[in-house]
C-alpha cells in the first residue's frame, strides 16, 4: 500500500526516531500517518494515562523544580521531554512496560533528551507496570557511545533532509533512509509505527525455495518432534499450575526446614519445605546501557556464550505430511 506521497520537509519526534531511525526519516519527510490499529491506539491510550499520573506524582514532589513536558531544540525540530527535575538538571522519561525492563529504543530517546538539553546533566528513566503499578527508576548518564550513537543518527537524517531537497522525492523511498529495523511489515505493530505503508511499499514476502524431495521424511519427522513437544510443554504447564494450587493448600500447614509425614502412615511419604531468600540479580547490560558501568572495565568478566539459532516450522492447513524418515529399520 502506498501513502501519499511526502508534502514537505517537517520534523522528526525524537520518540519515533529512537525507536527506529528510518520511522524519523519518514516523519522528517512529512509522510502521512496512518492511524494506529484500535489495540495499539488503546495501549497508547493507556500509556498516557499512566504517563500523566505519574507527571502529577513527580510536581506533587518537585513542585516548581520541574518542568513537565519541557521542549527542547534538536538538529530536526523540537524534541519533549517528559520532565527536567531542574537541580540538578535530571531528563526524565516515563515508559509503561509489563517485563519492567529498559529497551534500546528507551535509552535512545533518553540519550536524545540528555545531548540536547543543555540544562540536563543526566537522565532518569521511569518504567511502571500497567497492571501491577510496580515500578523501576533506572539513572542515567550520557557516555561517549550514547552521543556518537545520537550525533550518528541525527548526521543521517540530515543526509535524508538533503537528499530529499535537492532533487525531491516523491518515491516511497527516498534515497538516504536509514535502514528497516523490521524484517517485515508484520513488525512495524510491535514499533507504533505509522509509516509501514510506504515503508514496505512493493516489499514482497521471499519465495520459499523447494527442497528436493528426499528430505521429505526428514522434514517429516521435524514435524512431529514439534507436535509432540508442544504438546509436553503444554502437558507440564498444566502440571506445574496444579502442582502451584496444592502448595498453597499445603503451605500454610508446613513449617518450614520440618520434615512432615502422612498421619498413621510414616514412612509412606514425607514432605518437607524449605524457604530461600530471593536472589540478588544484577541487570549487568542495562548497567551498561544507562551509563553507570564501562563496558570496558567488565571486558575481563565477560563470558561469550554458545551462537544460538532461530528455527519456524509452520504446518499449512490442508497440506500433507509425508511419511517421517526413520532411516532403516532392522525389521
Ligand atoms: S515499518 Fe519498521 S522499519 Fe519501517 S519505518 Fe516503521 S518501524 Fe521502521
Amino acid at each position: 500500500m502506498l501513502t501519499e506521497a511526502p508534502v514537505r520537509i517537517g520534523t522528526a519526534r525524537a520518540s519515533e526516531v529512537a525507536r527506529c531511525p528510518r520511522m524519523g526519516g519518514y516523519s522528517l519527510l512529512g509522510f502521512e500517518r496512518v492511524e494506529l490499529d484500535e489495540r495499539s491506539q488503546r495501549l497508547v491510550l493507556r500509556g498516557r494515562m499512566l504517563h500523566d499520573w505519574k507527571l502529577s506524582q513527580l510536581v506533587e514532589r518537585y513542585g516548581d523544580g520541574v518542568e513537565i513536558e519541557r521542549r527542547v531544540a534538536w538538529p530536526h525540530g523540537e524534541l519533549r521531554e517528559d520532565a527536567l527535575i531542574l537541580d540538578p538538571g535530571i531528563a526524565v522519561e516515563i515508559k509503561t512496560t509489563t517485563a519492567l525492563r529498559a529497551t534500546d529504543a528507551y535509552w535512545l530517546q533518553l540519550a536524545f533528551a540528555v545531548r540536547y538539553d543543555d540544562a540536563a546533566e543526566a537522565g532518569c528513566l521511569v518504567l511502571v507496570h500497567p497492571a501491577t503499578l510496580e515500578e523501576r527508576v533506572l539513572p542515567f548518564r550520557l557516555t561517549a557511545e550514547w552521543s556518537a550513537r545520537v550525533d550518528g543518527i541525527s548526521d543521517a537524517l540530515t543526509d535524508v533532509r538533503e537528499a530529499a531537497v535537492d532533487p525531491p522525492s516523491p518515491s516511497p523511498q527516498p534515497p538516504g533512509l536509514p535502514e528497516r529495523i523490521c524484517a517485515h511489515p508484520g513488525e512495524a505493530a510491535s514499533h507504533f509505527c505509522p509509516f509501514a505503508g510506504p515503508c514496505f511499499d512493493g516489499w514482497q514476502y521471499p519465495p520459499a525455495e523447494e527442497l528436493a524431495a528426499e528430505h521429505a521424511g526428514s522434514i517429516a519427522a521435524l514435524v512431529l518432534v514439534e507436535r509432540r513437544r508442544k504438546a509436553l510443554a503444554s502437558e507440564l504447564r498444566a502440571a506445574e499450575e496444579e502442582r502451584a494450587g496444592i502448595r498453597d493448600t499445603l503451605r500454610p500447614l508446613l513449617r518450614p526446614r520440618f520434615p512432615y509425614t502422612l498421619g498413621g502412615v510414616s514412612g509412606s511419604v514425607t514432605i518437607k519445605r524449605t524457604e530461600s531468600a530471593g536472589r540478588v540479580l544484577y541487570d549487568v547490560a542495562d548497567a551498561v546501557s544507562a551509563g553507570q558501568l564501562d563496558a570496558d572495565a567488565l571486558a575481563p568478566f565477560t563470558r561469550v556464550g554458545k551462537p544460538s539459532e532461530r528455527w519456524t516450522v509452520v504446518e499449512h492447513e490442508g497440506g500433507a505430511l509425508p511419511a517421517p524418515d526413520y532411516g532403516e529399520v532392522p525389521f
